[in-house]
Order: structure tokens, then sequence, then C-alpha cells
């Protein structure tokens, strides 16, 4: 397992760049038996970081890169996500005597640090902090709550079931690149949802008006 450790006697007011790497095995460890839907790590976790001190205020900003295979919400095919998100955090000494729950408790004596729940600010206690528990919290907090494959996907049809962005039966997709997903099934409502579908079914009756 790694460990990702900053020494805060080292940090100064010129920030200090850090680079950190995350294999899919150590976030699979760390989520693999909470998580329902699993979620398949495709390129290692990158963390780009920068700390400094103030004083006894710790500063760390920095990014998350990653890509997984997540599954979408509408239409149930397992797709590539790309990660990419930020964080900022600021940590300031426990001190001695201050009363923190029993999970921040367990936090300092384990990492050095007691991340609150919103991961923007924490204390420190000691040497060094293991941000192992940051970086997997930030990455869970990176991940979509409703993933989707594309923003414009159709789903699954609620009638038939039939996958409505026209997957082929083997699994291909079969949408041709520039144009509109072809109709994948001809269930009722749909026609009626689409108002171009509704001016479509109107236009025989006026045709044959206009025929007389
Ligand atoms: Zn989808
Ligand atoms: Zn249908």
């Amino acid at each position: 397992m790694p460990e990702f450790q900053i020494q805060i006697e080292r940090l100064t007011d010129e920030p200090d760049r850090f680079e950190f790497a995350a294999s899919g095995h150590w976030w699979v460890e760390r989520e693999g038996t909470t998580q329902d839907k699993p979620c398949v790590v495709e390129a290692p976790f990158l963390f780009d970081m920068v700390a400094s001190r103030c004083r006894d205020e710790v500063l760390i900003e920095g990014d998350i890169k990653g890509r997984v295979g997540l599954e979408c919400s509408r239409c149930a095919r397992r797709y590539p996500h790309v990660l990419h998100d930020t964080y900022r955090l600021v940590l300031t000494p426990a001190k001695d005597h201050e009363s923190t729950d029993p999970e921040g408790e367990r936090g300092l004596a384990q990492n050095g640090v007691c991340l609150g729940e919103d991961l923007e600010a924490g204390l420190y206690r000691g040497p060094v902090i293991r941000l192992d528990d940051f970086l997997g919290e930030a990455i869970a907090l990176a991940m979509p709550i409703q993933p989707l494959c594309d923003e414009a996907c159709l789903g699954i049809c609620p009638h038939c079931g039939v996958d409505r962005n026209g997957v082929g039966r083997n699994g291909t997709d079969v949408r041709e690149k520039g144009q509109g997903p072809a109709a994948a099934c001809d269930c009722e409502d749909e026609r009626i949802e689409s108002p171009f579908a509704v001016l479509a079914s109107l236009k025989p009756e006026l045709g044959s008006e206009e025929g007389e």
C-alpha cells in the first residue's frame, strides 16, 4: 500500500510540488468492499499537488486525474470515464485538549490528519501527515453520482427494454457519426414525445385535404 506523506517541518511559505500516483489496486483495496457498482480503474490515479506552510497553517492544493470504467446510469453500458477534479485543503494544528470525535482522533493517530466533512479544512498533529485517506476521499468525490456514457444518452426504452442509443446486437455502436440516433424501437409514447413526430403524423391528413 502506497503512503502519500508530507513532512510538515520541510514545508515553507514557498510552495513545494509533489506528485503521487496510485494504482487501481490501491483504490480497489480501499473501496472494493463498499462499492455496490464496481468501478474498473483503467489508468493509475495521478495527483499533482502543491503544499506550503505559513506559520502553523498548511495549505495543500492540486488536482486528480484518472480514467475509470463506469456503468452508464441510463443505458447500463460500461464506458470509459475521465476523472478530473481539483482540491484545496487548509490544515491547522490540532490542540492537545481539543475534542474531536472518535473518528477524528483515529485519523490524527493513524495519519496525523483529521479531515472536515467537506474535505476543505482539517486538523493535523505531529511531524508527518499521511494523505492516503484524503486522496481516497477526493477520488470518491470526483466520481460522478449519475454516470453518463454521453450527455445525450437516450437510455433504455421503458416499454420494450431496447437500448435507444441504437446499439447493435453484437454490442457495437451502430450510430452513424454526425447523424442522430436511428429509432431503436417503435414504442408509442416515443412518437408523442417528439413534436416533429407529431407534425409528421399530421402531414398525410393535410395532404389529403389539399388533394380534394
Ligand atoms: Zn448511456
Ligand atoms: Zn421500445
